[in-house]
């Protein structure tokens, strides 16, 4: 009787933990007709952040960005980057060729975590004094005089409202920065993409954050009537991490992450797709299953933790190719404090690592899918000139993407170029190539120096 009794109460343990899976499996369902609605919320969105002010939780910012680099660029230019926890400076030397990059270098300053919260003054006079060692140094292994102008290109992880190419209003901080006072660092993955292959009209960043920028044709941007461009282009800086849609399949997990963090309604889609939130979502889960079970032993304090999962750990737990999944157990044991768990616990855990991070790449495919149909490369209509759908005639387009989600985390990878092929289907989906970019915020912002310093010089005199 103590056996069966003993028996029964595991299986109705398993039972409960089994109902959070099952829960937030549904909850994280992304269907390829979902993820069609998603592509529709996502261009009429565009739409509305186009036609007014405010018109849209998209904020479809203007970069004044109107001419990306072509190739021929030529010389030498800087770049500096502030991003999350870094910031950076480049030397860039072009040899007036597409693709001929004929020497970077690169030095990485770590933001000292006082500046992240104090001034914005503070923060830049120290950005500021480290570029100029930067520069000097070149100084001291080249034959340019001292006093010779420098082109800098600047890329800025976070949103800014342009009033033109060189100036701009920083709307504000996110991923944990809280300082109260210029070019989007997708802008810079765009430009390096098109450096490298013309055919491309858009730029993704899944890293910690999330966001992407694509050409747009003036004459549709309608709240900026009277303002002209020589190519009747320019860049959008779609700020997409703070995309909402009633289409968006959100869980009970979700709701609490936003409620609990330091900007609550804000960037919804980021919180669902970017590396900064995917290990807590994880987490968050775990626990639940922790407090609706023992299978995990008794509640670990540190699961308690909001952040203490990255989402480079989640990463390694999902890829862990071992029989036995001894990351897995490991991960657990080092980081979280779950002393070690059976086999069947740990496929568990890569269960939920696995729901939460192909919603998001999934999710970040119907967004990118989004922006090919509202610039008319989805294949859909206009494009097509033979009469079945195996005639179509679609234009090569390329999407330039970087950040860690995607070049680091392979099921992430397979998860979003699966979803493309399942949402345009094949025909179209050969049509669309997505280039990887690296430190396109870097490299891509010394090009757009050099592409725009000629003229930025004209307007100078
Ligand atoms: C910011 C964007 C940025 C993106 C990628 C987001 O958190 O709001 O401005 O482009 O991260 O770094
Ligand atoms: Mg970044």
């Amino acid at each position: 009787a103590a056996l069966v009794g003993r028996r029964m109460r595991r299986r109705r343990k398993w039972g409960r933990v089994l109902g959070v899976l099952r829960e937030v499996e549904e909850g994280c369902e992304t269907s390829v007709g979902r993820l069609k609605q998603v592509v529709d919320a996502m261009a009429v969105e565009m739409h509305a952040g186009l036609a007014s002010e405010g018109g849209s939780k998209l904020r479809m910012l203007l970069t004044f960005v109107d001419n990306l680099p072509s190739g021929s660029e030529k010389g030498t230019y800087y770049a500096l980057h502030v991003g999350g926890t870094y910031f950076r400076m480049l030397r860039v030397k072009l040899g007036g060729q597409r693709s001929s990059i004929l020497a970077h270098d690169v030095e990485r300053q770590l933001i000292p975590q006082h500046l992240m919260t104090s001034t914005t003054e503070a923060l830049f006079d120290f950005v500021a004094s480290s570029l100029k060692e930067f520069v000097e140094r070149e100084e001291s292994s080249s034959s340019f005089p001292l006093d010779r102008r420098r082109e800098l290109g600047f890329t800025f992880s976070y949103p800014v409202k342009q009033t033109s190419v060189s100036s701009g209003i920083l709307i504000k901080w996110t991923k944990g920065f809280a300082i109260k006072d210029m070019v989007n660092d997708t802008v810079g993955t765009l430009a390096l993409g098109h450096y490298h292959d013309e055919d491309t009209v858009a730029a993704v960043i899944i890293g910690t954050g999330t966001n992407a920028c694509y050409v747009e044709r003036m004459d549709a941007i309608i709240k900026c009537q009277g303002i002209l461009t020589s190519s009747g282009v320019m860049v959008v800086n779609m700020e997409w991490g703070n995309f909402w849609s009633s289409h968006l399949p959100r869980t009970s997990y979700d709701i609490d992450l936003d409620a609990e963090s330091p900007n609550p309604n804000e960037q919804g889609f980021e919180k669902m797709i970017s590396g900064m939130y995917l290990g807590d979502i994880v987490r968050r889960v775990l626990l639940r299953m922790s407090q609706e079970s023992d299978i995990l032993g008794p509640i670990s304090p540190t699961l308690l933790k909001p952040f203490i999962l990255s989402t480079r750990l989640v990463a390694n737990m999902h890829e862990d190719d071992s029989l036995d999944l001894a990351e897995v157990a490991e991960i657990l044991r080092d980081n979280l404090e779950i002393p070690d768990v059976p086999l069947k616990v740990r496929k568990l855990v890569v269960n939920v690592c696995d729901v939460v991070t192909r919603r998001a790449a999934r999710l970040a495919a119907a967004a990118i899918v989004g922006i090919l149909k509202k610039i008319g490369r989805d294949g859909s209509g206009g494009i097509t000139s033979g009469r079945s759908r195996s005639d179509i005639k679609m234009r090569r387009t390329a999407v330039a993407i970087e950040g860690s989600l995607y070049t680091n985390y392979s099921m992430f990878r397979e998860y979003l170029n699966e979803a493309i092929v399942e949402i345009l289907g094949e025909d179209v989906a050969e049509h669309v190539i997505l280039n990887v970019m690296e430190d396109g915020s870097g490299i891509g912002a010394s090009l757009l120096a050099a592409s725009h310093a000629s003229i930025d010089r004209d307007a100078v005199q």
